[in-house]
């Protein structure tokens, strides 16, 4: 068997109103002076009351940074930064979507260890130490709770990355009640994000693709077909929300370490140049690009079709199944009211060019792809997608 390394957060807590009881779960991990970090959104909404109120009833200071953005800046973390410093933090909680989570990992990391962040950016350049970490996602989808990494945009729209197992958080605190008012639309984007994150991570050609991420992406697919329905329809159904959640995050730990793939890779310049939700600019091409890699990977996607869509086990012989599992999984993104062309969210016929050049900028990503893919091969399916 081949050699690989598998990391992720040391202590997961999956429970329905665990947030709330926060100082019980994580409050001798983070110390006295507790910087929380949010979105202004989500304050609003008072999503992180409960998890504030437990923390101050059991002694400990709670300050709250909540300017984090979509597509957070450099300019933002760096202000989250001189708070947390300002009020001497001794502890870092992250609650919010991927990116209150992401700039959580960078507060922590640059408030514990005086690190320049030049020199952090890539892949195992981050050294640490950092302070107490705890993640509580408020959407499944990203998996960013149990990943290494973290991406921030720094100048107008460039995209870096922080990867290091340093900023994997000591816990991850998986709480449904915190996920049940979420909008149907962002509830199908995160969840077919996470489904993509499965796929990817199982075809992976990455040298560390890995029998546990193999197994996690297989239950993953399993929980999230299973659930993302009712959890898009019917968000109040707390069974489904907590299975998406545990699905996200087994999605989650399976790419994180084996990473994903041309899907993301082909989706990151429809979000950087459109601002196209990264979900949904997942979705947009997860059927083409699968098309694509098909004659590479059909017998791989073959074993994950009747995860997600157990009516697939009828099918017979792996060109067929892997055909059923494609169309199963566009028209699942139209049956949850997504939009499904590149057209319908106001991208250009002719804005494809520079969007498959773009696309290639994402080596890391791509070489992780079943099929090797050109330039001429992206602008193909940015087409078929159009
Ligand atoms: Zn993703």
């Amino acid at each position: 068997m081949a050699p690989f390394i598998f990391n992720t957060t040391k202590s997961l807590v999956f429970e329905t109103g665990a947030s709330a009881r926060l100082a019980e779960v994580a409050g001798q991990t983070l110390g006295k002076s507790v910087l929380l970090v949010t979105d202004p959104g989500l304050r609003q909404l008072g999503l992180a009351d409960p998890a504030i109120a437990s923390l101050e009833a059991a002694g400990h200071s709670v300050a709250v940074f909540d300017k984090v953005e979509a597509d957070p800046s450099r300019e933002t973390l760096m202000q989250a930064v001189a708070f947390g410093r300002s009020v001497g933090a001794t502890g870092v909680v992250g609650l919010g979507g991927g990116s209150s989570l992401d700039v959580s990992k960078l507060v922590a990391l640059l408030l514990g260890s005086d690190e320049d962040l030049d020199e952090a950016w890539g892949v195992a350049q981050a050294k640490g130490p950092r302070l107490p970490l705890v993640l509580v996602p408020t959407t499944a989808g990203t998996g960013s709770e149990v990943t290494p990494v973290s991406i921030i945009t720094v100048g107008a729209e460039e995209k870096r990355g922080v990867s290091s197992p340093v900023i994997l958080p000591d816990i991850a605190v998986l709480d449904a009640d915190l996920t049940v008012g979420l909008p149907a639309h962002i509830t199908a984007a995160t969840g077919v994000d996470a489904m993509v994150h499965a796929i990817e991570a199982y075809a992976s050609k990455s040298a560390n693709n890995n029998p546990l991420s193999k197994m996690l992406a297989r239950e993953a697919l399993r929980l999230l077909g299973a659930n993302i329905e009712a959890a898009v329809f019917n968000g109040q159904d707390k069974g489904a929300r907590g299975a998406m959640l545990l699905g996200s995050m087994l999605a989650g730990q399976a790419f994180a370490n084996s990473p994903v793939a041309a899907v993301h890779a082909l989706a990151y310049p429809i979000g950087g140049t459109f601002h196209v939700p990264h979900g949904l600019s997942n979705a947009l091409v997860l059927p083409h690009v699968l098309r694509f890699n098909a004659p590479g990977a059909h017998a791989l996607y073959a074993e994950i079709a009747a995860d997600a869509f157990p009516q697939i086990v009828e099918v017979e012989g792996s060109q067929a199944r892997c055909a059923a599992f494609i169309d199963a999984l566009a028209d699942l993104s139209k049956h949850l009211g997504m939009q499904t062309r590149l057209r319908d969210v106001n991208i250009p016929e002719d804005a494809i060019g520079k969007m498959a050049a773009d696309s290639m900028i994402q080596q890391r990503l791509l070489v992780n792809n079943p099929r090797a893919v050109t330039e001429r091969d992206a602008f193909n399916i940015y087409k078929a997608a159009w």
